[in-house]
């Protein structure tokens, strides 16, 4: 499968932020967020086909790391991520899976770490507007996100940029049954500074709707760099 990159970092969002994990981020992704902080993994899609084998031959270099994440792009694209993730359970290793909820594969997870992508996300103005409407076709499926979170443990991560998305956030909720606790609000904002300029306001709206705030660890820690 094609990877863009892999790196041994801590955890930086979720309810494992803060946890020494093991990233595999693969490239290629069915939307285009204009917002993506990975946008080598989206818009200009990079890195090199890895055999199965060299994955886990990287993974087994890390033995005191126990957590593993599988990110984008959109790991759940690919056919590839199943015998992955059944290799990575082989191992005891504790799996996430980083997807936006819009495509189902039958992988092995331990955390199903959902990111729906709001109306925010939308690239309007981006490329002459070529992408907007495939992504607002994709990027929301209702019967794959009620079938991630009915068949694994998960949590549902939001990018926030305004109130006007909290609407969506609420119906999304309301659609899977999550409790409040299983939802996650992140600023928008891909440096320490513009992230800072949303998070007082929507530290309000978590303490009053019982939501988990989140902010971007490595961000805070690293700035917006690959690798971290
Ligand atoms: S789903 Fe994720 S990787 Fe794909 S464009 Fe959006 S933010 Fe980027």
């Amino acid at each position: 499968m094609r990877i863009s990159e892999v790196f041994a970092t801590i955890q930086g969002e979720g309810i494992l932020s803060g946890v020494p994990s093991l990233f595999i981020r693969v490239s290629g992704c069915n939307l285009r967020c204009v917002w993506c902080d990975t946008p080598y993994t989206s818009w200009t899609p990079d890195g090199e086909d890895w055999s199965l084998e060299r994955i886990l031959e990287w993974v087994d270099g890390f033995p005191r790391y126990r957590h593993v994440v599988l990110t984008g792009g959109e790991p759940m694209l690919f056919p590839e991520s199943v015998e992955l993730t059944h290799a990575l359970r082989d191992r005891r290793l504790h799996i996430t899976v980083e997807t936006a909820g819009t495509v189902w594969q039958n992988v092995a997870c331990d955390l199903m770490s959902v990111s729906p992508k709001l109306a925010n996300s939308t690239p309007t103005l981006r490329d002459g507007g070529r992408w907007a409407a495939v992504h607002n076709r994709l990027r929301l499926n209702a019967d794959v996100l009620k079938a991630l979170t009915s068949a694994f443990e998960f949590q549902l991560k939001f990018v926030v940029s305004d109130q006007a998305d909290l609407e969506e956030v609420r119906s999304i909720r309301r659609l899977v049954g999550a409790p409040a606790e299983r939802v996650l609000l992140m600023p928008e904002g891909v440096t320490p500074e513009s992230s800072a300029a949303n998070a007082a306001w929507l530290v309000e709206i978590c303490k009053e709707e019982g939501y988990r705030f989140c902010p971007r660890l490595h961000v805070l820690l690293y700035g917006n760099r690959r690798g971290v």
